[in-house]
């Protein structure tokens, strides 16, 4: 009796135990990095750990939070820099495609190539598989989630879903005939059964995407504005790109802005890319009204469009996120470069290098964006209980020595190539800059047929261009 009695305490001490010492199963432990965390404070965590659960984070801290957390797959991120990952919050991935071409200093870059290419050569097949490469391109270089307005929006968002990115699909909305829309506006038509087939999806959240207040009509913008308001979707506009918009519009009196706020169109939902040419009054209206601004300072010196008056926004607690533009426009869809160029422009524009420093630039890059798009409570920082979009970028590469402060390092030194890990939902993307989710080899041999075919077309695009300027 007294040995079963003492076998039974014995049993319960170890299932006892057992309980208090067994350690949580977890999908995904990443340790020892430089963590910037991009939560309110800032924090930044010097030999940092991540706890990843199926698709979200669900702890963060120094490594004594190792004890708690099992998992078969452990990161070991020593002398990396990890981060939460960047949000392209503008972009026209498919014309990855072209990018490259009408680069010979023509003017009217627009008639002689983009309406011609895009008019004789996107169809269904080119825009998935541009998107494919474009995502692609996007994962490796660090981008977790991207805004994007073009056509085929179904094809982009099995495209992006193959890949695993995350993505703000607005289908264009135009008064013009286009490739997916006969009929003036169909855009609109083709919005509305897109946004029913991807509401729930786990990575794609459907949108709208009206070109501009001066290619759809009043009406037009009406109807997008109250779907978009019963139905909570985000509607992505390109405003103040260019500095003859009220032109375009037949404003006399008034900003594009101020039209925009008397046919009662701006609100949170409302995502502007470009934002350069906007009076004080416009800011104060965009502020007022919870709208998001993409800024591509890249694309936007390129295109010799003007520089945004990020700095002025952010002064004004504007919701500003960054942006490459299409692939024609930046040729980047990385936001590395972007980054140098968001802080370099505006210290040129207010002749102040004091102003935009490398910290406030990646928060426009990851929580900022994550804002302006309405995805702060999910997405743009790493703090527990957001969803695990994180990247990895080592600090091991020549370019990338030293590296006393991680923000000017990311900012003023990396490149897309030194981004080692990407992943979005909690899955790895890219491990050791290898893509794991897609056929590179595929990718290589659909981007070559592709280029082939459009070479011979741009070739009598350059002639005609020639006769055009
Ligand atoms: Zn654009």
């Amino acid at each position: 009796m007294y040995l079963i009695k003492k076998i039974f305490i014995l049993i319960s001490i170890c299932i006892f135990s057992t309980i208090t010492f067994a350690k949580e199963k977890v999908s995904l432990i990443i340790k020892n990095g430089n963590i910037l965390t991009m939560n309110k404070s800032k924090d930044i965590l010097e030999n940092g750990v991540i706890i990843i659960k199926d698709n979200k984070i669900i702890d963060v801290g120094n490594p004594s939070i190792l004890n708690k957390y099992t998992s078969e797959k452990i990161i070991d991120a020593k002398n990396s820099i990890v981060m939460p990952g960047m949000i392209n919050t503008h972009n026209h991935i498919p014309m990855i495609a072209f990018r490259g071409l009408g680069e010979e200093g023509i003017k009217n870059r627009l008639f002689a190539y983009f309406f011609p290419l895009e008019g004789e050569k996107l169809s269904r097949d080119l825009i998935y598989k541009a998107t494919v490469h474009g995502t692609i391109d996007m994962a490796m270089s660090g981008v977790t989630t991207y805004a994007d307005m073009y056509y085929h929006m179904d094809e982009m968002a099995k495209a992006t879903k193959a890949v695993g990115l995350r993505a703000v699909l607005g289908e264009t909305i135009i008064k013009y005939p286009v490739v997916d829309a006969k009929e003036p506006y169909g855009g609109f038509e083709y919005a509305l059964n897109f946004i029913k087939e991807y509401k729930n999806d786990s990575l794609i959240i459907p949108a709208f995407g009206p070109h501009a207040p001066y290619t759809v009509s009043k009406d037009k913008l009406l109807e997008i504005s109250k779907y978009s308001k019963e139905n909570n979707i985000p509607v992505l506009i390109h405003v103040g790109e260019f500095d003859d918009e009220d032109k375009r519009l037949n404003l006399t009196d008034k900003s594009v802005i101020e039209y925009l706020k008397e046919i009662n169109f701006l609100n949170k939902n409302v995502l502007i890319a470009h934002g350069i040419h906007l009076n004080e009054k416009d800011l104060n209206i965009i502020k007022e009204n919870n709208v998001g601004i993409s800024y591509n300072p890249m694309a936007n010196a390129k295109g010799a469009t003007g520089i945004a008056p990020a700095y002025e926004m952010l002064k004004k607690n504007i919701k500003v996120g960054l942006g490459t533009d299409g692939p024609m426009s930046s040729n980047q869809v990385d936001l590395f470069r972007t980054l140098s160029y968001a802080s370099t422009m505006q210290r040129l524009k207010y002749n102040d290098r004091t102003i935009m420093t490398p910290e406030t630039i990646i928060e426009m890059a990851t929580i900022g964006g994550a804002k302006a798009l309405n995805l702060d409570d999910k997405i743009g920082s790493i703090e527990k209980g957001k969803l695990a979009d994180i990247i990895i970028v080592e600090t091991t590469s020549p370019n990338m020595v030293p590296n006393y402060d991680p923000y000017a390092t990311l900012v003023f030194q990396a490149n897309g190539s030194n981004v080692d890990t990407t992943i979005v939902n909690g899955k790895i993307i890219v491990e050791n800059k290898k893509l794991i989710t897609y056929s590179m080899e595929q990718n290589n041999k659909d981007m070559n047929e592709i280029q082939k075919d459009i070479k011979e077309f741009a070739k009598e695009l350059a002639k005609k261009a020639k006769e055009l300027n």
